[in-house]
C-alpha cells in the first residue's frame, strides 16, 4: 500500500494519494486494474494522436466489450452488477488518461443505455441493452439542440407528431457525442398533442436523418460530436421510450450522468496533475528540478489537495446513489464543484510545464483543453449552481 502511494522513483506521491481505490472490493479491484492496464497499453499511447486528428477510438470497441465494464445485471447474463463506486471510478481512471476516450465511453454506456435503461419498457431492454453491453450496437443521446441548450426542458423545439403506429420527428441536434456514427440515437422531441418530451430510439441511416461532424474544436477532441437534422423521421411506437412521458423522466437519466462527470472531471484533473508531478522532478533549471522550488509545489499541493476533495466528494456521491438516494442538488452541486476545481488544476498543471505545457507531447496541454467542455457539458457550472441555489433557497432563479 505505502510503495503504491508513494513509491514511484523519485518518491513522488500518485493522485490517489488517501487511497480511495481501496475502497472497492476485491472483485472490483481487480477489475480496475484490468482496465487500468488496457488504458496504458492500448488508449494512452494512442491519445495524442486521435485528439489532433479529431478521430474517436471506434476501433477499440471489440477490446471494451472484452473487460465487460458496461453492462449491469440483467442487460446480458454474462455480465455481472457493478457498484455506483466502481462506475465512478472507472469513469476517473479513464479521464485520467484520456477524457475524449472516457466521453467516447460515458455517451453509450452511461447517455444512451443510461436512457434505455431509465426509460425503456422490459421488451425495449430486452431487445437494445444486450447488443449495446457487447458494443455490437453503439449508442448516442441527442437532447441539445443549436439554438437550445441550457433551457432544454422549457425549450426543446425538436417536435414529434404521431400519425398512428408511427412518429414523425422534425427539428435539429447539436453537439451530439458519437453521433455521426451511433448505431442507435436517443432523441428527445416535443409532443405536439400534449406539449411533453419524449425520447425516441432512431436507427442510424433512417430516412430523413443525417448527421455531419462539427469541425474546429479545440477540447474532447478525441470525441467526434454531430449536428443531426431530422427532417419528417418516422419512428415505430415500438421504439418510443415507453417510460420517457416527460421531462422529469429525461432529468432521471441526466442526474446519474452528471454524477459521471464528476468523476470524469476529478480523472482529467488527476491526469494533468500527474504529467505535471513527472515533469517536475525531470526538468532541470537554475541546475535544480524545478519540483524543488517551493512555488513549484505549492501548485503541486493544492492540485493533490483539490482533487482529493473531489474524490471525496464523488465518493459520497457514489454512495447515496448506491442507497437510490441521490438529489438532482447533490448531483448539481458534485458536477459544479468538481468541474470549476477541475478547472483550476489543468491550469496549474500547464503553468508547471511552461512553454511545453501548451505542447500535446507532455499531455498537459490535451488536458487543459478538455477541461473546457467538460465545464460546460451535462449543464454548465452557472446552471448547476441554480440547481443548488434553489435547493439552499427554496427560490428558483431560473428565468
Ligand atoms: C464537447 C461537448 C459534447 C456534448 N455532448 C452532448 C451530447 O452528446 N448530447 C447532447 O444532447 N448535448 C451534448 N452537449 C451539449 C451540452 O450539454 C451543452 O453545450 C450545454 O448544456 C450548454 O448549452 P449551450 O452550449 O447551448 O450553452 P447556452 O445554454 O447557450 O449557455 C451559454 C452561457 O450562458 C449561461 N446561461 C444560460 N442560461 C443561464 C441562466 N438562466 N442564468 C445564468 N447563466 C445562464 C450558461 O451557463 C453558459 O455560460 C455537448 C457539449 C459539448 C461542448
Amino acid at each position: 500500500m505505502a510503495e503504491r502511494r508513494h513509491g514511484s522513483e523519485a518518491g513522488a506521491v500518485e493522485g490517489d494519494f488517501f487511497g480511495i481505490v481501496d475502497l472497492l472490493d476485491g472483485e472490483e479491484r481487480k477489475l480496475l486494474d484490468r482496465v487500468r492496464e488496457f488504458l496504458r497499453a492500448e488508449v494512452a499511447p494512442h491519445a495524442n494522436e486521435l485528439w489532433e486528428a479529431g478521430r474517436s477510438p471506434v476501433s477499440l470497441r471489440g477490446r471494451i466489450a472484452e473487460l465487460g465494464i458496461t453492462g449491469e445485471e440483467g442487460d446480458d447474463a454474462g455480465v455481472p452488477a457493478r457498484s455506483s463506486l466502481f462506475r465512478g471510478l472507472l469513469g476517473m481512471e479513464m479521464a485520467r488518461v484520456d477524457p475524449s476516450f472516457a466521453t467516447f465511453f460515458g455517451v453509450h454506456a452511461e447517455l444512451a443505455m443510461g436512457s434505455v435503461r431509465a426509460c425503456g419498457s422490459e421488451e425495449q431492454k430486452a431487445r437494445w441493452l444486450p447488443a449495446m453491453t457487447r458494443w455490437e450496437k453503439l449508442g448516442a443521446f441527442a437532447l441539445t439542440e443549436p439554438l437550445v441548450g441550457s433551457g432544454t426542458a422549457a425549450g426543446l423545439t425538436t417536435t414529434a407528431r404521431r400519425e398512428g403506429d408511427t412518429w414523425v420527428l422534425d427539428g435539429e441536434k447539436k453537439w451530439i457525442g458519437n453521433g455521426s456514427f451511433a448505431d442507435l440515437l436517443v432523441v428527445w422531441a416535443r409532443d405536439v398533442a400534449d406539449d411533453q418530451v419524449k425520447g425516441f430510439v432512431v436507427e442510424h441511416g433512417a430516412a430523413g436523418l443525417s448527421a455531419d461532424v462539427i469541425p474546429h474544436k479545440i477540447a474532447l477532441r478525441g470525441v467526434q460530436n454531430a449536428h443531426l437534422a431530422l427532417d419528417g423521421v418516422r419512428v415505430p411506437e415500438a421504439d418510443r421510450l415507453q417510460h420517457a412521458e416527460s421531462f422529469a423522466d429525461t432529468n432521471r437519466v441526466l442526474r446519474v450522468t452528471r454524477a459521471a462527470v464528476a468523476w470524469t472531471a476529478t480523472g482529467c484533473a488527476l491526469g494533468a496533475y500527474e504529467a505535471a508531478r513527472a515533469y517536475a522532478v525531470e526538468r532541470e533549471q537554475f541546475g535544480r528540478p524545478i519540483g524543488s522550488f517551493q512555488l513549484v509545489q505549492d501548485n503541486l499541493a493544492r492540485m493533490l489537495a483539490d482533487i482529493t476533495a473531489c474524490q471525496s466528494l464523488a465518493v459520497r456521491l457514489a454512495a447515496l446513489e448506491e442507497k437510490g438516494e441521490l438529489s438532482d442538488a447533490q448531483a448539481a452541486l458534485t458536477k459544479m464543484f468538481c468541474t470549476t476545481r477541475m478547472r483550476e488544476t489543468v491550469a496549474r498543471a500547464r503553468e508547471v510545464l511552461g512553454g511545453n505545457g501548451i505542447l500535446l507531447d507532455h499531455d498537459a496541454a490535451r488536458f487543459f483543453a478538455d477541461a473546457e467542455a467538460l465545464y460546460s457539458y451535462e449543464g454548465t457550472r452557472d446552471m448547476n449552481s441554480l440547481i443548488v441555489g434553489r435547493a439552499a433557497t427554496g427560490l428558483s432563479a431560473f428565468v
